[in-house]
């Protein structure tokens, strides 16, 4: 390789990439995140993908990183773990409230046979569905409205997960999720460390199960201004 070439001398050399994706998979069991079928789609799916300039060189980072629109893509370990929470089966029809980045969503594509996922900012649901199409992700549809009301036409859903902080599970969306479905939505005022919570819907009501600390950007009502 030409040395003096500054482009291809920083070019990590296939081995390097190798060995951070290794890395990266062992900060995640290291984390925590153990489950085979989660750990096998955050390997495939490549973090890089989802992020622009400066901040791809520090995908495989286990840090939340800025998107567009003021955003966060979200700590990858965080990502493992709620995924993980979730237990997506193969049959499972998913709704997440954030696509952000669109990178939980492409996680989820791996385990679920169908993905909704919605943002109230257009630009967002824009780059994410063009990021699907180029990796041929077909089962997710990306739509922006106000995630706080669910996704009604679609109900009911067996997951859902809401990457965006409310004060309280929402109403709406605990009502379009299926008997024996599972909800994982971080709870607690926005700027302050919020709760990750697991409600599971039996046949009879609600079960509540606390996972662990998170630091996620509010859940907004309405749409964005772009
Ligand atoms: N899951 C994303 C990270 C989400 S950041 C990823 O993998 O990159 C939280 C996202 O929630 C932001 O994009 C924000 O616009 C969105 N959001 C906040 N309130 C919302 C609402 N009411 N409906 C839909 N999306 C909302």
């Amino acid at each position: 390789m030409n040395q003096t070439n500054g482009h291809d001398a920083e070019m990590p050399r296939p081995s390097d990439a190798a060995e951070r994706k290794m890395q990266f998979l062992f900060a995640l069991r290291k984390r925590g995140v153990t489950n085979t079928r989660v750990l096998n789609a955050m390997e495939k799916i490549d973090r890089g993908d989802f992020l622009s300039g400066i901040f791809a060189d520090r995908a495989y980072d286990d840090t939340p990183l800025p998107i567009a629109c003021g955003q966060t893509i979200s700590q990858p370990s965080v990502v493992g773990l709620m995924t993980q929470a979730l237990d997506v089966p193969a049959r499972a029809k998913v709704l997440e409230i954030g696509t952000g980045s669109g990178y939980q969503a492409a996680i989820l594509s791996q385990l679920a046979r169908r993905v909704y996922t919605v943002d109230r900012h257009k630009r967002l649901v824009r780059d994410a569905r063009r990021i699907f199409e180029g990796l041929d992700l077909g089962n997710i549809t990306a739509i922006s409205t106000d995630g706080s009301r669910g996704l009604p036409d679609q109900a009911p859903f067996d997951r859902i997960i809401v990457t965006a902080a409310a004060e309280d599970p929402p109403g709406p969306l605990l009502a379009q999720l299926a008997i024996g479905g599972i909800m994982v939505v971080p709870v607690g005022q926005s700027d302050h460390v919020q709760s990750l919570i697991k409600v599971t819907r039996t046949q009879t009501g609600l079960e509540y199960d606390e996972l662990l600390p998170v630091r996620f950007v509010p859940l907004l009502e309405g749409l964005g201004k772009d």
